[in-house]
């Protein structure tokens, strides 16, 4: 069996192993040693990166019980090797790791919640909690959480023999009976918790304990969260951002929120005065259309669907005949037919001869046609000619 140097260690970044066995696999190797500080993945936690040797190691996995490094070079099985870990990305999971135990002991002791699912990947951080918890709670546990992070609490791991297991009150995953010796993590007077990850010594390391989205999973909620360096990166984003939107608006960041809901207010009557301008224009087009049986037809650039029918209806109250609106640019218009005639003849008529598509009731037809003003005018020409 390998010996774990995470579980006895979390800090062991770099350490020496006697390698056992090398295989070739698709794509690469799979490597197991003697002992080794790559954690692999299990618990909801992605599996250590870093190197052994010259050797990338790209995945650690558990099968049949043993510990398999995936690496991209193969090693020689009995000798010697040196393993790095990757430890930006180790240290910011024992973070995240240890915060999880934090969040879900406080929402535990407070609620009753069990914790059912955890996420550490490289993307993004998430805990599932069997409960539902609103905005202002998470915010009270939030803040419970940091004070506990500032008072930079000792946290331990331990494996506790049978009988003094049986004395100690800890959490566990409820769907996975535990089997064999039990891990158990402590935070002092915060949460005990059966885990087998790597944790950071002391409370104060996360940094900072940030709760960001939630919704309703299951029953419960699913919260996304962030420690240490990535909370700090998601903060310098969202200030930027924030920064530049009020820039751009001229107001004082604080104001931005306010600001904004003024802007959309303002483009949301801004929107139905241009729609109502929009109608009178076109009724006034409509009105300027001199009687008549023969087909006639409008054309403009930037009418919307409701415009189009809009003008119909009025050419159809006026003439006689085919009336039709047309709105876009050379090779794409849009357009609306109504009026007295057996329009679906019409329509296909129209697509055939402007390469356009649609159709519609015989009352009124709609689609696209593929063609310029020109083509459009001289259509409706031939279609007066020939009448
Ligand atoms: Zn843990």
């Amino acid at each position: 069996m390998t010996e774990k140097l995470y579980e006895l260690d979390s800090y062991c970044r770099s350490f020496a192993a006697v390698v056992e066995e090398c295989r070739p696999m698709d794509g690469g190797y799979m490597v197991r040693l003697d002992r080794t500080a790559f954690f692999p993945e299990g618990g909801g936690q992605a599996a250590d990166t870093g190197r052994l040797g010259d050797a990338a190691v790209l995945d650690v996995q558990i099968v049949d019980g043993e510990i398999w490094h995936y690496t991209d070079k193969p090693l020689v099985t009995e000798e010697s090797v040196q393993g790095a870990l990757d430890w930006t990305v180790r240290f910011s999971r024992m973070q995240h790791h240890t915060a999880e135990h934090i969040i879900c002991g406080l929402a535990h002791r407070h609620y009753g919640y069990e914790n059912v699912g955890f996420h550490l990947g490289s993307e993004d951080v998430t805990l599932d909690l069997s409960g539902e918890l609103t905005r202002e709670q998470l915010d009270a546990l939030e803040e419970e959480a940091n004070a506990i992070v500032h008072a930079n609490v000792a946290v331990t791991a331990a494996i506790p023999d049978p009988a003094q297991l049986a004395q100690i009150t800890y959490r566990s995953k409820k769907e996975k009976e535990l089997t064999g010796p039990v891990r158990l993590v402590t935070i002092d007077g915060v949460d005990c918790c059966a885990c087998c990850a790597p944790h950071v010594a002391r409370t104060g390391e996360i940094g900072v304990i940030k709760l960001l989205d939630f919704l309703r999973y299951k029953g419960g909620v699913r919260i996304h969260l962030l420690c240490g360096a990535a909370a700090l990166v998601d903060y310098r984003l969202r200030y930027t951002q924030t920064a530049a939107a009020a820039a751009a608006m001229s107001v004082k960041q604080v104001d931005f929120t306010p600001a904004f809901a003024r802007l959309v207010a303002e483009r949301d009557s801004l929107r139905l005065a241009l729609k109502e301008s929009h109608r009178r224009i076109a009724d006034l087009q409509a009105a300027a259309v001199e009687p008549t049986d023969r087909p006639v037809y409008l054309l403009g650039a930037d009418w919307d669907a409701e415009t189009l029918r809009r003008i119909v209806n009025r050419l159809s109250e006026r003439c006689g005949g085919i009336c039709a609106a047309f709105s876009g640019e050379d090779g794409a218009y849009q357009y609306v037919v109504g009026g007295k005639a057996d329009l679906p003849a019409f329509g296909k008529r129209l697509n055939a001869a402007l390469n356009g598509r649609g159709g519609g009731s015989p009352r009124q037809i709609q689609g696209r046609v593929q063609a310029t003003a020109k083509e459009i005018e001289a259509f409706f020409a031939e279609l007066s000619a020939a009448e």
